[in-house]
C-alpha cells in the first residue's frame, strides 16, 4: 500500500467546477459511504449509508433537505443504504411533500425490503410520496438538469462458509451536467463498463477496496481503480479499506 499513499482518500472529498459540486462525505468499506452532488437546482444523495442524515444536517438547511427528490443507490450492501430509514423518517417527520424517487438496480431486494417495512410501519402517516425506479438496463434519466446514465458492473460478495462468491445486482452511475461529467462506480471488481464511463470523464470516483489480488473477484486493487482513475480528467479513489 506503500506506493499508493498519495491517493489514499481523506474525507471528505469535494470536487467542484462551476456550479457541479460534489462531495463524497465518507466511503469506508463495511462502514459507510455517503454522497451529495448538488447544481444550481437539483440536490442529488448517491449511496445513503449510515451517517446520511448526519451529514446533510452539517451540509444543508432543513428546507434545502426537504427538497431532496432524487437518492441513487448502486447496490444494496448495508454501507450503502444503512442510512435510508433515517433519512425518510425524518423527511416525514418535517413534512416534506414533494416525491421521493428511489433508483436502484433491479433486483436490489434491500431497497425493497426496506420500503415494504418502511411503509408497514409508517406508510398511513407519511407525508410525502416514495417512488421506486428499479434500473434494468442503461436506460438515461434526465432529471432537475442532470442526466444520469446507470451502467453496470461486476460486484460479488462472499458466500459465508465457502469459498465462492455470488454477483450482486450492482450498478455505477454517469452524471452529466452542462458539458461535465462525473462517473461514480459504486462497487465492482474490474471492469469493461466502468473502464469505458470512465474515460475522458471530468471526474471519476473509484473504489479500491481490494486487499491484495486475491479479493480482486469483490473489488479494484490498488493498482486497478489508479489505472482507470488516471484515464479521466480527475479521479478519487474511494472505499479503501482503513
Ligand atoms: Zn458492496
Amino acid at each position: 500500500m506503500k506506493d499508493y499513499k498519495n491517493y489514499l482518500p481523506k474525507y471528505p472529498l469535494i470536487w467542484q467546477k462551476d456550479d457541479l459540486y460534489f462531495k463524497v462525505f465518507c466511503s469506508i468499506p463495511n462502514v459507510a459511504t455517503g454522497i451529495i452532488l448538488r447544481t444550481q437546482n437539483s440536490i442529488f444523495i448517491i449511496d445513503p449509508g449510515d451517517g446520511i442524515l448526519r451529514d446533510l444536517k452539517r451540509e444543508l438547511k432543513t428546507p434545502d433537505i426537504l427538497k431532496i427528490s432524487n437518492v441513487f443507490i448502486s447496490h444494496g450492501h448495508h454501507d450503502h443504504v444503512g442510512g435510508l430509514w433515517s433519512f425518510l423518517t425524518y423527511l416525514s417527520v418535517m413534512n416534506k411533500s414533494t416525491p421521493l424517487n428511489l433508483y436502484y438496480p433491479e433486483g436490489c431486494i434491500e431497497i425493497e425490503s426496506i420500503f415494504r417495512a418502511f411503509n408497514e410501519v409508517y406508510g398511513r402517516e407519511l407525508s410525502y410520496e416514495i417512488c421506486l425506479f428499479p434500473l434494468n438496463k442503461a436506460e438515461t434519466i434526465v432529471t432537475e438538469g442532470v442526466s444520469v446514465k446507470p451502467f453496470k458492473v461486476n460486484h460479488r460478495e462472499a458466500v459465508p462458509g465457502s469459498k465462492r462468491s455470488v454477483e450482486v445486482p450492482s450498478i455505477g452511475f454517469n452524471f452529466a451536467y452542462n458539458k461535465l461529467n462525473i462517473c461514480y462506480g459504486g462497487d465492482t471488481a474490474y471492469c469493461d463498463s466502468l473502464v469505458q464511463m470512465a474515460k475522458d470523464s471530468d471526474l471519476a470516483v473509484i473504489e479500491a477496496g481490494a486487499l491484495d489480488e486475491e479479493e480482486s473477484e469483490l473489488h479494484m486493487t490498488f493498482k486497478q481503480a489508479i489505472s482507470v482513475g488516471k484515464t479521466a480528467k480527475e479521479f478519487f479513489l474511494v472505499h479503501v479499506p482503513e
